[in-house]
This record gives C-alpha cells, structure tokens and sequence, in this order.
C-alpha cells in the first residue's frame, strides 16, 4: 500500500466518523412534530357526564403560527392533553396571515394537518376549521367540521386595484401590523363576500358561530347586523361566542337564547395557554362543555347543531336552561342522609362531582344549624349540613338557586336535592 492510498483510506475513516456524529446530532433533537404529552392530573377540566350524555371538554377556537399565532400546532396538541381536553379546533384566519412572508402556504388545511398528525395515538378530537375574518360589523366567524379550508377563501385578481387602493388607505396601520404582502392578502381575500365563504362552509356539512361579538368597537355590545340576520334566517349562522377569552358577554347570552343559536365559549389562545390563563395556579382557558351521544366528531356536530352545550369560563357555567339542568344532576347529590342520634337534625352530606365550586343559596323553607344560607361546595368535595326537620321526616328535598351558574342574562338556574333518610 502507497502512502497515498493509505492517506485516502484514512480521509474516508474521518468522513464516516464525521457523518455518524453529524447523523447524531440532528436525530438526537426531537423532529417538529415531538412534544412532550403528559397528562397533569390537577389540570384536567373535569365534568361528569349526564344522564343522556357523554360530557365533551372542547375549545374550538385557537391559533398557531398558520395565521397569528405565535406556536406551531403540535403545542396546541400538548396543551389540550395536558388540560384534558377531548377534542379541539385549530382556526386560523384564512385571510389575516401575518406570518404569510416567512411561512407561506397555499393549502390552508395546514395547521390542522400538523395539528392532526401530532395527536395521532392519543384520545384527543382534532377538529378541522378556519376563521373566515371580515371588518366590523360582520367581523370573524369560525367554520368548524369543514373538509377543505381552501375553498372558504377567494382572492378575486379582477379586484386587485381595489385591494391596492384599500392598502394605500390604511397604509401607517400596514407598516406597524405586519408588512405589505399580509395587507394585499388580507385586502384581496376580504373584498369575497363573506356570504360566499359561509356558503362553502354549509355545503361541506360546516357548524358556524360568530366570534368575538362583543369586542371593544360597540362598547362591549354585541349587536346582529343585517348580514348575520340574513345567515341567522337561512339556517348557516349555528352559533356564537358568549364568551371569548376573557370576555363574557351577557347580550350574546340574549342572542343565543332569541335566535336559537348555539351557546359556545373558547380562548380563542395566540400564545401559550399558560401564560394567558394560569392553570398552574388552578385556573382554566374556557371551555364548551358538548352534551353528545359518542365520543365522536359525527356525535360532537350532532349536539353543536342541536345546541347541547354550556360554556366554562372562570367560575360560572352558562348555558340554556335544558342543558345546565341535567349537568347540575350529574355534578351535585346529597351522599347521604341521616338523623343524629334521636334528634331531629339531620345531618346531610351533598357532593360536588365537578371542577366548578358551586356558590348556591337556599330556597328551601328548612334552616341549618352551623351554616347560613348561602353555601360553598368546593371542587371535588362534599360538605355536611345540618338541617333543622323540626320533625323526624322519611325523604328530604333541599332546594337551592345556583349564584355561580346563568341561564339567561341575571338569572341563575335552581337545583332540587332529593334523598331517602336512612333509618338506623
Ligand atoms: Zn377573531
Ligand atoms: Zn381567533
């Protein structure tokens, strides 16, 4: 062997032990997709089911780096299973793309794409929808269930003046939001009627709600255009955001309950649900709580069109008044009912199976020993009342009005208690 052929051989030693150690080091990173996926016991929303139903946690409105978001999908994954969530919506703007520079992508099915294939072998819902975005005073409605996002956007080129003559309108805004290629979009793909959007949602079997209805713009009141009547009136507006985020809306409450629409409750998250809404300090993000037959998508539209929902949100549960009735049932029971000794206090002791502390007051004409009328159950826990029978009774029904739950603007729903008295 030649002094050359021996320097050859060893370059390719070195090449080789170069690529195995390069090779390492790209796959000793997780790939994109990766996250981490533990359950956190003391975060999981939790709410039992109902008589009739299966009890679906879901927050159908976020935000990833597909359109204003500041995460890639998968951590949308992480953060549902982590607040136990069963199912979730990932809606991006399809014409608001701040991002649309630096990621640009045709197929607006992206996010849900990525988002999908993330929570591949886990239980988690991941639902398909976009967030079709027009001005005030239509403003932004999710399209959820949806089979191509692509076909909810048009950009029209025979209106490309008219989007320019929009930009240059609005062109101090352009520069602090995000440049002019995401202005010409967001100008182009707004001037399609939102009507023609809506439209293509409901023929691929889409449920729509109007976000956000109380922003800032109408001093916090949400008011119905003639455009939403119009949807309304022909069967392709399904819902509405009575909360969003960190506003509740009690206007959005008496739409939902005029109009029969569906009441819904969502972040609405951009950035990191820990950080927005602290469920490390026992917090939540709000949620929609869906009444549904299976633990299905098919089941899951059934009850969003039917309306079987209450919302979450802090810690006041809102929904009409057929919904909340049998979720109250399943959160609250008395456990056990008995006399002490030869007595006539009866000492009861009533449940709360449920992530809410229920704040209730008493309506019943029956008095307690050590505990006035208004009465705190925490989550998770159960309390003991001393009633005050006055006689030895066989069966005992306590009623109280539940301050912490509304089933119309200011008014809060009641709960009858029933139990058998055990004998000894
Ligand atoms: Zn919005
Ligand atoms: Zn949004």
């Amino acid at each position: 062997m030649n002094t050359n052929k021996l320097s050859q051989k060893y370059i390719n030693t070195l090449c080789i032990i170069f690529l195995l150690f390069m090779t390492s080091q790209i796959f000793s990173h997780e790939t994109a997709g990766s996250f981490s996926s533990y359950r956190i016991p003391e975060r999981a929303i939790e709410f039992p089911d109902t008589d009739k139903y299966l009890t679906i946690v879901a927050d159908l409105h976020t935000h990833s780096v597909f359109s204003d978001g500041h995460v890639w999908p998968n951590i949308r994954i992480s953060e549902a299973l982590r607040d136990g969530l069963d199912a979730i919506a990932i809606t991006e703007h399809l014409e608001y793309q701040p991002h649309i520079s630096d990621i640009p992508h045709k197929d607006r099915n992206t996010a849900y794409r990525i988002a999908a294939e993330a929570a591949k072998n886990t239980n988690l819902i991941v639902i398909s929808g976009s967030e079709i975005t027009r001005e005030n005073p239509i403003g932004h409605m999710n399209a959820i269930f949806i089979e191509d996002s692509n076909k909810l956007m048009n950009l029209d080129k025979s209106k490309i003046a008219e989007a320019d003559k929009l930009v240059e309108q609005r062109k101090d805004e352009v520069a602090v939001h995000g440049g002019i290629e995401m202005a010409n979009h967001l100008a182009l793909a707004s001037l399609w009627p939102v009507a023609n959007a809506v439209n293509k949602a409901n023929e691929q079997g889409g449920f729509v709600f109007w976000n956000h209805p109380a922003y800032k713009v109408n001093n916090g009141i949400a008011t119905l255009s003639k455009e939403h009547k119009e949807f309304i009136k022909n069967g392709t507006l399904h819902g509405i955001e009575v909360v969003n985020e960190n506003i509740f809306s009690e206007e959005a409450l008496a739409i939902a309950l005029e109009y029969n629409l569906t009441i819904i409750g969502t972040s609405d998250v951009h950035n990191l649900i820990d950080w927005d809404y602290l469920p490390h300090q026992g917090q939540h993000r709000p949620v929609t709580l869906i009444f549904a037959e299976e633990r299905t998508k098919p089941a899951i539209k059934e009850a969003l069109m039917k309306g079987r929902t209450v919302v979450w949100y802090k810690n006041l549960l809102i929904g009409k008044e057929n919904n909340i009735q049998p979720l109250l049932n399943a959160m609250m029971r008395i456990d056990s009912a008995r006399y002490q000794d030869n007595s006539e206090i009866l000492e009861v002791i009533i449940k709360n199976n449920s992530d809410t502390k229920i704040q209730m007051t008493n309506l019943s004409d029956h008095s307690f020993m050590s505990n006035h009328d208004i009465i705190e159950i925490p989550a998770h826990s159960a309390i003991n009342l001393d009633v005050k029978t006055k006689e030895q009774l066989t069966s005992i029904s306590l009623e109280f009005e539940i301050l912490n739950a509304l089933v119309r603007p200011k008014t809060h729903p009641t709960l009858i208690l029933y139990s058998n008295i055990a004998s000894d």
